[in-house]
């Protein structure tokens, strides 16, 4: 007897076979206990990447509870990408992903991950970096949920300015002293402000620096000198 997550593997597989050879991404959400596959934008440029559109979250999250996020493998088999790995465990939620290799669809699902300690992370650019450990730090500690962003690997040599665009976006205002969980922005080795730490009591940094893994550190006349801003989340 097929089910309904049955049905929504169908429906999953046959928007992949839409999208080919670009990779599809969808979500199953729960409405009102049922599962539903729905078609999501992928805004990724990269052809081996999917970036789901944040509008379509949004207007999943209204209809129900989702219950796992999918994308699609092109000629590939369904096994995770160092990528998707580090992705998913930052995600906290279950992943589908859908394999089209020679005319056939294959399976894998990834149960969702507990939460990522805030210390002793590894580096995935765009995954678990600098600001995945912001978010989660406010998301923990404060209760916030900050927006995230796509972000390609060497953005801030790229012209693109994540940190400084998006202050305003998610609430944030400058200040002159940090006080407990106010973010502290740097620009390390680039013009650009590209480093965001957690400021905490007695003058140390929770943060996570490129290729390093997350740490509390004090924080230093190295990083004094290279911070550009000292943010307070106002809502
Ligand atoms: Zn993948």
């Amino acid at each position: 007897m097929s089910t309904l997550l049955d049905k929504c593997r169908a429906d999953a597989e046959a928007h992949a076979r839409s999208e080919y050879p670009r990779e599809a991404v969808g979500l199953v959400v729960a409405v009102r206990g049922k599962p539903r596959y729905i078609p999501c934008r992928n805004q990724s440029e990269e052809p081996d990447h999917f970036v789901l559109h944040p509008e379509d979250y949004a207007a999943a999250e209204d209809l129900g509870d989702i219950v796992a996020i999918v994308h699609s493998h092109p000629d590939c088999g369904p096994e995770p990408s160092l990528h998707d790995l580090a992705s998913h465990a930052a995600s906290r939620m279950t992943w589908w992903i859908v394999g089209l290799k020679d005319g056939a669809a294959t399976w894998q699902e990834m149960q969702a991950a507990g939460e990522l300690p805030l210390e002793g992370r590894v580096f995935v650019h765009g995954a678990i970096d600098c600001y995945t450990l912001v978010r989660d730090y406010y998301r923990q500690e404060l209760g916030i949920i900050l927006p995230d962003f796509h972000r390609k690997d060497d953005w801030w040599h790229n012209g693109d300015n994540l940190y400084v665009d998006n202050f305003a976006k998610t609430g944030f205002v400058p200040v002159d002293t940090p006080e407990q969980g106010d973010l502290i922005v740097m620009a390390i080795g680039s013009p650009t402000p590209c480093h965001g730490a957690i400021w905490l009591e007695g003058d140390v940094l929770l943060h996570h620096l490129y290729g390093r893994l997350s740490c509390k550190e004090v924080y230093g006349r190295a990083y004094r000198e290279c911070t550009t801003h000292i943010m307070r989340y106002r809502g």
